[in-house]
């Protein structure tokens, strides 16, 4: 749910480098004969085939090219010969998902899954430093429809000053929070509709909802201290909590949301001790 600048690196080196430490020499000469479409593959990749709908999917190039393209991703594992891209990617991300913008990457997503584009599995670009939740989830997922797509953490242009994730806090006085996308002028609608397919897909506002549900009880006792002062102090209070969050992460992560969500909910403002009872 957000985006980031791409590594620099030099793809083709990676792919040499990769394709150099196979085993047997048979592996290794099928991978250099498909060395100039892969090259040809990831130059449409970073020109925009990075949609599944308008990417060839290299799986039927046949096997065992195909197996053995996408087997170069294990050289990322370990003490593979790109294990420091995998150090890079997840550093890149800054200990956060790049998928859900919560949880801490631990796993390389394949944007584009390496089960229908073996060819792409070690291209940098196509990497994503995810969590382990997002990841499985996403599994190979691969619409055609252009609508049914995921937000590119590096193509795509996702404001981080912008609303576009809002959190309604309550059901009744009952804590529910239910999250969604909404419009925002500077995202157009072809993203504001990837960002909510992404949302329901990965099943985000239900992740999002729990996190917040778990934050409201650990905060509950000090807010209700607080309330019993006058909402102002309250006020007060989540306000610099929300300042501290946006400046740290943007304004649409769940918590800037569900902190928002609070401060905007006339029923809580008018009587916080009742939903912190
Ligand atoms: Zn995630």
């Amino acid at each position: 749910m957000r985006t980031i600048a791409p590594l620099h690196r030099n793809a083709m080196n990676d792919f040499d480098a990769s394709t150099r430490v196979s085993r047997p020499i048979a592996k290794r000469s099928t991978l250099a004969d498909r060395r100039e479409q892969v090259a040809q593959l990831f130059d449409d990749y970073s020109a925009g085939a990075w949609r599944p709908h308008l990417a060839e999917p290299s799986r039927a190039w046949g096997e065992p090219d195909a197996g053995w393209l996408e087997a170069l991703f294990n050289q990322t594992q370990g003490d593979g010969v790109l294990a420091e891209l995998r150090g890079a990617l997840l550093a890149a991300a800054e200990r956060r998902c790049l998928l859900c913008s919560a949880a801490a990457p631990s796993a390389l997503d394949h944007f584009l899954p390496r089960t229908h584009h073996p060819a792409l599995s070690i291209l940098h670009l196509n990497l994503v430093a995810a969590c382990e939740l997002c990841n499985r989830r996403k599994g190979a997922s691969c619409e055609a429809d252009p609508q049914r797509q995921f937000v590119h953490p590096y193509f795509d242009r996702v404001p981080r000053d912008h609303v576009f994730l809002e959190a309604e806090p309550f059901a009744q006085d009952a804590i529910s929070p239910l999250y969604r996308i909404v419009a925002s002028p500077p995202v157009d609608m072809d993203l504001t509709s990837r960002l909510a397919w992404q949302l329901s897909e990965l099943r985000l506002d239900a992740f999002y909802a729990d996190e917040a549900i778990h934050y409201f009880r650990e905060q509950k006792a000090s807010w209700r201290s607080l309330a019993d002062l006058g909402w102002p102090l309250l006020e007060g209070a989540l306000e610099r909590d929300l300042d501290s969050v946006e400046s740290f992460s943007g304004k649409n992560t769940w918590k800037a949301a569900f902190l928002r969500g609070l401060l905007s909910h006339e029923g809580f403002a008018a009587d916080p001790g009742r939903f912190l009872a």
